[in-house]
């Protein structure tokens, strides 16, 4: 079997590189044609010696993901349904805005931490991804969309590990991912603007603030233990007070310096003002002492029939980021995006949930071939 070269950081490339018989800049070439140029043919990477790409074409190959559907939304939103093979699919989601151009991805074929208020949690658990299955999106994502919008230029300047799946339960593969989005080589994305969401994996979260520190969002979701435990079942093994205690320990290593808490709001379940002023204390209990520590994000709920639970009403969520507001948080009520092609927080599993659905895309899909596009020459990092 040949090794797919997606799966490889530019450590790993220089390290498969080696046992080729070849120099680590060789590796550095072949990992600016994938990532920079899109090139998946050895045969049009024409700086590198013949003799090298002989070699590749034996022992190596560049696979992205297959396409089962896309959408795109009258806002500019555009989802893709990925096959990630034995009727599994994932889903990567572009968010166009004025400054930045946002994917968010999957990290696993459903998740196993089941949060009640989360179609991907109810699907179940089918596998983790790749590094190979990670990256591919964001290499799929770019190049169609510079294709697309006929730009040499880089179009994703974000990049939230936010899609389906926990991705601190996939850590062996996601390291070497965010390793290649921020490599100069690869995507070049500043650390701040690649985020890490999870929903509390404590005993890694401290590896990731040693291995790969990137901007970290924690889906909190609840003020108090028995109603986190309810939520975000995680919560019984690493509960608030251990977390939040991770979250300051992530701190000291994080390219932002604060952290930033996702809070779903659930219509008469985590939304009453007596919630918001328990979570005034929790924050003010973990308080550094070195000013804000700490965001909120208030996002409206997605209702789906399996989960039986609603939307929190408008007024409902102004008058408990009010509070929060008051007491000094900073705090932001989440815009929905793409609502009409389902690619809303908490939507991913929408098209997936139904194995059939997917079955018979996987039965229809064609294979989209990426071709080379120019050079990469924006550098988006900022301060
Ligand atoms: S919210 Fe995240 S961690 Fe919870 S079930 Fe959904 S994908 Fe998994």
């Amino acid at each position: 079997m040949t090794a797919n070269l997606l799966d490889f950081d530019l450590d790993g490339l220089a390290a498969f590189c080696d046992q080729l018989g070849e120099k680590r800049f060789r590796a550095t070439q072949l990992f600016r044609w994938i990532h920079q140029r899109g090139e998946s043919n050895f045969d049009q990477m024409t700086d590198l010696a013949k003799s090298l790409r002989e070699k590749l074409k034996v022992h190596a190959h560049v696979a992205g993901l297959s396409v089962l559907s896309r959408h795109d939304s009258a806002d500019g939103t555009i989802k893709w349904l990925f096959n990630v093979g034995d009727g599994n699919a994932v889903e990567a989601v572009f968010i166009p805005e004025d400054d930045r151009g946002t994917l968010c991805i999957s990290s696993q074929a459903g998740c196993a931490v089941g949060c009640r208020f989360c179609s991907t949690g109810h699907q179940g658990f089918s596998r983790n991804l790749s590094t190979g299955e990670i990256v591919a999106q964001l290499w799929f994502a770019e190049h169609f969309l510079r294709r697309h919008l006929n730009t040499p230029d880089r179009v994703i300047s974000n990049v939230v590990m936010m899609g389906m799946g926990e991705p601190l339960q996939n850590y062996s593969a996601l390291v070497p991912a965010l390793k290649t989005m921020l490599d100069d080589h690869g995507y070049g994305l500043s650390r701040r603007r690649v985020t890490v969401s999870t929903s509390g994996v404590v005993p890694m979260m401290q590896r990731l603030s040693q291995d790969c520190p990137v901007a970290l969002a924690v889906s909190l979701h609840a003020p108090n233990d028995p109603l986190r435990d309810n939520l975000v079942p995680l919560n019984r093994k690493y509960p608030i007070a251990e977390l939040l205690d991770a979250c300051n320990q992530y701190l000291e290593f994080a390219p932002r310096d604060f952290i930033t808490f996702e809070y779903c709001m659930l219509d008469g379940v985590n939304d009453t003002p007596e919630h918001a002023q328990q979570l005034v204390k929790l924050v003010r209990q973990h308080a550094t002492g070195k000013g804000v520590w700490c965001k909120f994000n208030l996002i409206p709920f997605n209702p789906f029939p399996a989960s039986g639970l609603l939307r929190s009403p408008a007024p409902q969520v102004q008058a408990f980021a009010k509070i929060l507001l008051d007491a000094g948080i900073v705090t932001t009520v989440r815009k929905t995006r793409g609502d009409d092609i389902d690619a809303a927080c908490g939507q991913l599993a929408g098209d997936v949930r139904d194995r059939t659905r997917v079955n018979e895309r996987i039965a229809q899909q064609r294979t989209i071939v990426l071709k080379p596009v120019t050079d990469l020459t924006a550098n988006n990092k900022e301060a």
